[in-house]
């Protein structure tokens, strides 16, 4: 479980997060939702040691991650796929994925097996430059490429960022199978709510640094005051 208890974070003079506190339970998938500014890069970039907070808590199980190093965190068992994925294009698909081995313990060979296993379209194409991929590709690039690592906890920020909306739909497919299949606790932000919902068990909605809902996906997405104003979200 993530729990994050009255987080703070600035820039500046800039508010981002303000007492934040949620949950993301252990094995499940919790949708971080709301508008741009909203907040939920910030959140992400707390947990994983990117944006040092000006208050409060953040902890993975019983480890208190604030004041860890971001290697440490990763260490740890906190995979972050960033928004625009972070996938180097003059690297080859093997390339990418043996950076995310660098700072870990794992056998780099297993590793590349284990997510050409999950990922078979980036095993085929192994030895292609990432530049040849699609936008869909390139993000199950970043995801395997964080997954290689074996984390316990994986945020995801903006999956559907650019991709067309079957393609989002079959990448909500592909986070909900590798949430149960890697036994992950999975925090996604997404500003595109209705694709989140589908597989999200919980969610969360943020609105200019703060939380304004949260609770089960369903309570969540069945909100129509949420809906119209928070998520975007047609009657
Ligand atoms: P989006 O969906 O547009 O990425 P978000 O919900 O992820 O939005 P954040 O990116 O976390 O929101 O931004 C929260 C607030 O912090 C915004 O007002 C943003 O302008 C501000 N902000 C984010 N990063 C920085 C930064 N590096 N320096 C200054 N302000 C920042």
């Amino acid at each position: 479980m993530i729990h994050v208890e009255d987080l703070s974070v600035s820039y500046g003079a800039v508010k981002a997060l303000r007492n934040v506190t949620m949950s993301a339970p252990t094995g499940r998938i919790t949708a971080v939702l709301g508008t741009n500014g909203a907040g939920k890069t910030t959140l992400l970039r707390a947990i994983s040691g990117l944006v040092k907070p000006s208050s409060g808590t953040i902890h993975c199980n019983t480890t208190a991650l604030v004041g860890m190093a971001t290697d440490e965190i990763a260490r740890f068992g906190v995979g972050h796929v960033p928004e625009g994925r972070g996938v180097i294009a003059e690297f080859t698909i093997e390339e990418n994925l043996r950076l995310g081995v660098l700072a870990s313990k794992i056998d780099a060979n297993e590793g590349l097996e284990r997510q050409f296993e999950l990922f078979p379209v980036l095993g085929e194409r192994r030895k292609q430059y990432a530049s040849t991929l699609s936008g869909g590709e390139r993000q199950m690039l970043a995801m395997a490429r964080a997954l290689i690592a074996r984390p316990s906890f994986l945020l995801l920020d903006e999956p559907s960022l650019g991709l067309a909306p079957q393609v989002t739909a079959e990448m909500m497919r592909t986070i909900s199978s590798l949430c149960t299949m890697e036994d992950l606790t999975v925090i996604l932000v997404e500003q595109n709510a209705k694709s989140a919902l589908r597989i999200a068990h919980e969610a969360v909605v943020l609105h200019l640094g703060s939380v304004i809902a949260s609770g089960t996906a369903e309570t969540v997405g069945d909100d129509s005051d949420l809906r119209r104003y928070y998520l975007g979200l047609v009657q």
